[in-house]
């Protein structure tokens, strides 16, 4: 699955917010806690005083006890979403943007109780830094809906304050709106373009995860290189060593089965576009555990690591060449016919009979070549491409070994009629 840090909900999402908000649950319940213990103890000892608007709305004693209550509600109800969260391990975006409403009411209630109308505009500042966090956690839906509720919160106690006692102006409050939209717009879109570059990033990381490393960091695409481009970079140094250890076979140094895989589908897919000819050429050692069983598992290892050589040095420049199982191999040439696989079989073939393996031991070793070439028009037929060259292989073993046999549509008849065609 897709990473998206700013789209749509995911399973996976749903998580992450919930990581977020389960820590940052101490720091609500601690903030939320000081605040209105310190507002409440300033007021008590007469240090602090209640805002002009908030006496004539609900007098002094009244004011203390909102504070108070609001504190109450909110740290009984952050701690009820975390548990909340912490026996789903999920949290959806609403839920996530509820809690940040959460947030703006008590700081919109603490601004309302104890500053004057003339000092409302610090809602805002706290607010823009909420908006922030709600941004890089949360990303840009619950962002937007934090603008709107801070706006409409903001708007809400000039509202009061002017209808209570006709301080402060709709003209000032507007206008202070205004560049906190502008500022927060800003955050909001520069934000936005972070979490997208990572969202990529992200995205790499994950199809890396899957074994496929053909995505690079776009570096050029990053006007004012910053700390994003950096990881860019970094991953793109990382990526060739890291495809090179995922998907080489270490023993033969050719291809593991991985790396055939992601290869195989990417040349059927340039050859489905172009329609054109793609050849697979499988190759087997001969009675192999014969070679075990006479020189041992460490000589076995090192016949499998020259035949590897002799498989890389006979293949043409292009064609992909891997080890997809025990001590057998596979070559994928693409934009090779018939002809030109058959040509490289025999040649393989003839390799192996020229050669003798494992050093001084001089150990004489065949193989056996199933050839499948075939025109692409259609990615479909990867199995069928697979079991065709398989099946030609498994021909050349019954048909004596030591030879190339090229899959005809009627092999498979021909097999079980015991009348094997081979090509020596
Ligand atoms: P055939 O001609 O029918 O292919 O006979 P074979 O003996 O080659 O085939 P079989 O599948 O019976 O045996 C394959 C052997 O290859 C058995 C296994 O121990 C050996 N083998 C597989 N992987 C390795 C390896 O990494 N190193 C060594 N030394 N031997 C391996
Ligand atoms: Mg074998
Ligand atoms: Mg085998």
């Amino acid at each position: 699955m897709a990473f998206d840090l700013a789209g749509q909900e995911q399973p996976r999402y749903e998580q992450s917010n919930a990581d977020v908000l389960l820590w940052q649950t101490r720091y609500r319940v601690v903030l939320a806690l000081l605040a209105a213990g310190v507002a409440v103890g300033l007021r008590t000892v007469g240090w602090l005083s209640v805002s002009a608007v908030a006496e004539a709305r609900l007098g002094a004693a009244m004011a203390d006890w909102l504070i108070a209550a609001v504190a109450a509600v909110y740290v009984a109800v952050v701690l009820w979403l975390h548990a909340h969260v912490q026996r789903s391990r999920r949290a959806s975006r609403a839920l996530a943007t509820l809690m940040m409403v959460g947030d703006l009411l008590l700081v919109f209630v603490l601004v309302f109780v104890l500053a004057s109308p003339r000092s409302y505009d610090r809602a805002l500042l706290v607010a823009l830094f909420a908006l922030q966090l709600t941004h890089v956690y949360f990303g840009r839906g619950p962002a937007l809906l934090m603008l709107a509720a801070t706006a409409t919160g903001y708007l809400f106690i000039v509202d009061v304050a002017i209808r209570t006692t006709g301080d402060g102006s709709w003209a000032d409050a507007l206008f202070t709106l205004l560049i906190f939209g502008v500022g927060a717009g800003l955050v909001t879109v520069v934000q936005s373009h972070i979490h997208e570059r990572l969202s990529r990033l992200l995205d790499m990381f994950a199809r890396a995860e899957d074994g496929d490393f053909t995505a690079t960091y776009d570096v050029a695409s990053d006007v004012r290189p910053d700390a994003i481009t950096h990881v860019g970079r970094a991953y793109n140094r990382m990526r060739a060593h890291l495809a090179d250890i995922v998907e080489t076979d270490p023993l033969s140094g050719c291809l593991n089965r991985r790396g055939f895989e992601q290869q195989f589908r990417r040349e059927l897919a340039r050859a489905a576009r172009a329609q054109v000819e793609l050849a697979i050429i499988d190759v087997d050692l001969d009675h192999f555990k014969q070679i075990n069983d006479t020189y041992g598992h460490l000589t076995g290892d090192q016949v499998i690591t020259e035949a590897g050589e002799l498989l890389r040095a006979n293949a043409r420049a292009g064609d992909i060449v891997a080890r997809t199982g025990g001590e057998e191999f596979a070559i994928l040439a693409p934009g090779t016919g018939l002809a030109g696989a058959q040509h490289l079989a025999l040649r393989i073939v003839e390799a192996f009979r020229r050669r003798e393996f494992a050093g001084a031991r001089r150990i004489p070793v065949t193989a056996s070549v199933g050839v499948v070439a075939e025109t692409i028009t259609d990615e479909a037929v990867h199995a069928d491409l697979l079991a065709r060259a398989d099946e030609a292989l498994y021909a050349a073993k019954r048909s004596g070994r030591n030879r190339v046999v090229i899959w005809t549509p009627g092999l498979a008849a021909m097999r079980a009629s015991a009348g094997e065609p081979a090509i020596r």
